[in-house]
């Protein structure tokens, strides 16, 4: 079974807030915790949390995980025009490229129009994530052109649901299971005024409960994979 853990990291639940406490609180328990399980993650940061945070992106890259991108500062690229949106994500990447490899994409809030792909492989960006099963998308893992869409599985909520409740709901998920998280559910939420899915179980609990989905995953034997790591296995089943 493959599973993968993601995260978007962004300033505190946009469009509500523009603070970051995720940033400072939330990101360095979650790099603890994929320390402690052993596993390796996908960031997909925006270009303003990188330049603000640069030291947590270095450690990003130096635990082993994978550095992506979530755009230059969240714009939603179904809301701007095609060239607005090219112009964020080649800023976007060209910021994160000077930590290092910068190879997967995953648009803000998941709205990726489908004439984006050709400015990701023009942009050397081999790995999208930004279409979601749970939006409607019925497709599993395949090329757009050079690009291979990884899609989603749930939405980033689910794995707050009161445990009981979220196991079975990844039962019943198509593989491979693609999780994403932001660091601000990893700090607690409840008192600001945001929708109230996005301050259930925020904070240590939320913690405690992304311990629970791993551990869950991995007494199943799951191997945990980066978007880069489907990129070489889809190439490898392409080649054959
Ligand atoms: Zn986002």
């Amino acid at each position: 079974m493959l599973v993968s853990i993601t995260f978007d990291v962004e300033h505190d639940c946009p469009p509500y807030l523009t603070t970051t406490r995720g940033m400072r609180e939330g990101l360095p328990k979650l790099l603890d915790l994929m320390a402690e399980k052993k596993i390796r993650a996908t960031f997909f940061f925006t270009a303003e949390m990188a330049k603000r945070f640069p030291e947590l992106v270095r450690r990003v890259i130096d635990e082993g995980h994978e550095l992506g991108s979530h755009n230059y500062n969240h714009e939603r690229l179904d809301k701007l025009s095609r060239d607005e949106g090219r112009k964020a994500i080649e800023k976007s990447i060209k910021v994160l490229r000077e930590f290092g490899e910068v190879v997967s994409f995953r648009a803000p809030n998941l709205q990726f129009p489908n004439y984006y792909y050709d400015i990701l492989e023009k942009n050397g960006i081999l790995v999208d994530s930004s279409k979601a099963r749970y939006k409607g998308y019925q497709d599993g893992v395949k090329f757009f052109g050079s690009v291979l869409e990884v899609p989603a599985s749930t939405t980033s909520s689910v794995i707050r649901l009161p445990w009981s409740v979220q196991k079975l709901i990844h039962a019943k998920l198509s593989e491979p299971k693609i999780y994403f998280a932001h660091p601000w559910e990893f700090v607690p939420m409840q008192k600001e005024k945001i929708r109230l899915d996005c301050k259930f179980n925020t904070g240590d609990k939320a913690i405690e409960l992304l311990g629970k989905l791993i551990d869950y995953y991995k007494s199943q034997g799951a191997e945990f994979l980066t978007m880069r790591e489907y990129y070489d296995r889809y190439q490898k089943l392409k080649r054959k």
